[in-house]
């Protein structure tokens, strides 16, 4: 009998889920959305420096000096990088051996955002036709996907909506080939122009559903800048698109010049025989990003 129930503690101790108490999750969020609101990312940093020294348009430069310089003094002073504090997208990735208490996880994700964005510019309306604003930023879109494990990771992107109304879906036919592809987002991109404040980074979406690739492109925004995706053929493709984008001469805040895009990440999934879906979401100058594990 000893023996029969240390095995089912042990049973227990393998299979318990992990209690996630969700005024942790909602702490958590605040702080991160608080940061990505105030702090770009360093590796966007990294790369608007490299801009900077190899964009050969006085003007060009200039802009970019200036995106570096209202960086800096964002985080400096603690204010938002952007008057459009956009909306928050979160990602979250629940291990399926977590087990949350103390409330409802989507309650506390919007409670989070309400204090987060108490002293931003509220920019959501509840009704896309009556256009009544919510008052607090609420609700935030919310992707959920149970994944291995007893972990939460969050992940956000805080986006401005200049790059989000340029961004865009294509369904083209299985037969369109690298060539097509190529030519629809080097077309979202130019149609765009200062639009989505360049110099942009250009998430694209291949494969999968009308709705799938549209949240594989906005998945690819979420991948830091130099890391080039580790298939092969996808990494030359990124490369091929990044220098495309960059011959239009959209320029820094469409003013011409060779830095239109700063990186091409390229994300994609299995799709349908008759279909090669894909999907561009832009993100603009104030790319906020970051994730928080607990
Ligand atoms: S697109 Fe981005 S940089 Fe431009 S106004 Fe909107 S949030 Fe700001």
């Amino acid at each position: 009998m000893v023996v029969d129930s240390l095995l089912y503690t042990e049973y227990v101790d393998n299979v318990a889920p992990r209690a996630i108490s969700v005024r942790s999750v909602e702490e958590a969020v605040v702080q991160l959305l608080r940061d990505c609101v105030r702090r770009l990312p360093p590796d966007y940093l990294a790369a608007l420096r490299e801009a900077e020294a190899r964009e050969p348009s006085p003007l060009g430069r200039r802009v970019l000096r200036m995106l570096l310089d209202n960086a800096e003094l964002a985080e400096r002073v603690g204010v938002a990088t952007c008057q459009d504090t956009g909306i928050p997208v979160l990602f979250v990735e629940v291990g399926q051996d977590v087990h949350f208490v103390d409330g409802s996880l989507p309650e506390a994700l919007e409670e989070a955002v309400r204090e987060a964005y108490r002293d931003l510019r509220k920019s959501v309306v509840r009704d896309p036709l009556l256009r009544e604003n919510t008052g607090d930023n609420t609700p935030p879109v919310v992707h959920y996907e149970i994944v291995p494990g007893d972990r939460v990771r969050i992940a956000t992107l805080v986006k401005g909506f200049g790059a989000e109304m340029t961004s865009a879906v294509r369904m083209l036919p299985a037969t369109a080939g690298e060539a097509e592809v190529k030519r629809f987002v080097v077309e979202v991109v130019q149609r765009a122009g200062p639009n989505a404040c360049p110099p942009v980074i250009v998430g694209v979406g291949l494969g999968s559903s009308f709705e799938g690739v549209a949240l594989l492109a906005k998945k690819a925004l979420l991948r830091p800048l130099g890391t080039p995706n580790p298939k092969p053929h996808l990494a030359k493709l990124e490369g091929e698109l990044l220098e495309a984008v960059n011959a239009t001469g959209v320029g820094p805040q469409g003013l011409g010049g060779v830095c239109t895009a700063l990186a091409v990440h390229v994300e994609s999934s299995p799709t349908h025989i008759a279909a090669l879906p894909v999907a561009v979401n832009l993100n603009c100058s104030a790319p906020r990003r970051g994730e928080v594990v607990l």
